[in-house]
């Protein structure tokens, strides 16, 4: 008898059944299915992930396998540089056939370029499909072909563009590959923390995998939708959906959130509806940090800016940025927020934005040392929106505020958190003697921050 060769499937920023496009095309082909992710940390620019991020992914491949398990497929873990291992695994299973879900790291977009013209040399079926984004980066453009640098008439350029395809129900029948393949496994990843074990915080805050994010989603849209336009900037409430991590991994898709929430916007009232176009506005910035990150592949190292280049940052005061990571700088809301982050591996949009403007602007340190302590405690760190976040807040990025905005956390602390419920749920010795003296002068340190940027000003 014949025997159907494979077609393979490559899990990366796609952890999920649903709405998965290169799933569904693999299993529209009738052959057997080989399911793999690969642990590559040696391709260049690829950037190792962060301790918060392994914990997670270690989470979410269990979470993977199991339902992948559930359909009789087996997901096959291997490790080394894509452009080899999985010309191997081609190999190894004769498979005619290999799909994937697009990536928009320049890195990432290299190896997925070069092993896509190898594999098609070898006479293998090769297509990727557009899975983590709404609109592809090459599809939004201003007038004059040129990528938006500005967020308000990004949207409404994304809005007036043809919607966002339906999303694609989990397949039904899956056949997987009935021979053993060779796999790598998962505890060998070392991906949790053991020495010491510092994730009893995040196992606490958070359920990784599919089925969690959908219940998330469902949860948003039944009981904060009406809500969250007026309260998901007070981070004592559980106003958001918390689906950064979900959809960062992409336990989630895009696509399945658009879908479901404009279903709910259509038969609700004026409360659901404001909260329905607000929280996929915010959808729309999660689009634009990955549309200027296309744009602009360095932007976790690269002023995007470049006249930013001539802000004088002062030589590292390691003392001020290690209070700052460890959450006691005398300032009680970032302080709260920094200890949520290290507690939690996440914090409350309104409350990065703070400790970031404190950083950069209070302690005048470089806003790369910023990102990379979130890249390394966020769960949902992501190349794309914390590069872009910290670069907006630093003043270096992409931002129509023709000024340089300081946020003061004492005016954010009166507005936001106005009984002080988020300080003492995160800082309890707040208010004691226990509780240190502010590390700078909040005024004088502005004023130092301005004069800073009057170097740019005067450069520009
Ligand atoms: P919701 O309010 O429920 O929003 C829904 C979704 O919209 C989020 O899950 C997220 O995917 C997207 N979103 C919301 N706000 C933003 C934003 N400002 N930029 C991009 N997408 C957004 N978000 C990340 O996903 N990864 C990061 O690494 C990251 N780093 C950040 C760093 C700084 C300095 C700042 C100021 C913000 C950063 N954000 C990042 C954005 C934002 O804080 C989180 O997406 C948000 O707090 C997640 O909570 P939620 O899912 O409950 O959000």
């Amino acid at each position: 008898m014949a025997v159907t060769a494979p077609a393979i499937v490559w899990f990366r920023e796609d952890l999920r059944l649903d709405d998965n496009p290169a799933l569904a095309a693999a299993v529209a082909t009738g052959r057997p299915l080989v399911a793999v992710y690969l642990r590559d940390e040696v391709s260049p620019g690829v950037r190792p992930l962060g301790g918060a991020a392994r914990w997670w992914l270690h989470q979410s491949l269990t979470s993977l396998a199991e339902s992948l398990a559930g359909h009789g497929v087996t997901l096959v873990l291997r490790t080394g540089p894509a452009t080899t291992e999985i010309a191997q695994l081609v190999r190894e299973t004769g498979a005619e056939a290999v799909f994937w879900n697009r990536r928009y790291g320049a890195a990432e977009r290299a190896v997925d370029a070069e092993l896509k013209t190898g594999l098609r040399e070898d006479g293998v079926e090769v297509a990727s499909f557009a899975a983590a984004l709404l609109f592809e980066p090459w599809t939004i453009t201003t007038g004059s072909g040129t990528p938006y640098s500005v967020f308000t008439p990004f949207w409404r350029a994304c809005l007036a563009s043809p919607p966002p395809r339906a999303p694609i129900d989990e397949p039904d029948e899956v056949t997987g590959w009935d021979r053993d393949v060779p796999t790598d496994l998962l505890a060998d990843w070392d991906l949790e923390p053991t020495r010491p074990d510092w994730a009893a915080g995040l196992r606490e805050a958070w359920q990784p995998g599919e089925a969690s994010a959908h219940r998330l989603l469902d949860e948003f849209l039944t009981d904060k939708l009406a809500a969250y336009d007026d309260e998901r900037d007070l981070p004592a409430q559980a106003a958001t959906s918390g689906l950064s991590p979900h959809l960062r991994w992409g336990e989630i898709s895009p696509h399945r959130i658009w879908a479901q929430t404009d279903l709910v916007r259509r038969g609700a009232g004026a409360r659901e509806a404001a909260g329905a176009s607000r929280f996929l506005t915010e959808l729309g910035w999660r689009e634009f940090c990955y549309h200027v990150l296309f744009a602009a592949p360095d932007l976790a190292t690269v002023n995007w800016r470049r006249g930013f280049d001539a802000f004088p940052w002062p030589p590292l005061d390691e003392d001020a940025l290690a209070a700052w990571q460890q959450g006691r700088t005398g300032i009680p809301l970032v302080d709260a927020g920094m200890r949520e982050l290290w507690r939690t591996g996440a914090m409350h949009n309104r409350i990065r934005m703070v400790v970031a403007s404190f950083l950069t602007k209070n302690l005048l340190i470089d806003w790369r040392k910023g990102e990379q302590w979130f890249w390394d405690t966020l769960v949902d760190a992501d190349s794309a929106a914390n590069a872009f976040n910290w670069q907006w807040v630093a003043g270096s990025g992409a931002d129509a505020a023709p000024y340089f905005r300081i946020f003061n956390p004492e005016l954010q602390a009166k507005k936001f958190d106005p009984h002080g419920e988020y300080i003492r749920q995160n800082v309890p010795e707040y208010g004691t003697d226990a509780y240190p003296a502010p590390i700078v002068d909040l005024a004088q340190t502005r004023k130092a921050a301005l004069a800073a940027y009057d170097v740019v000003k005067r450069s520009a």
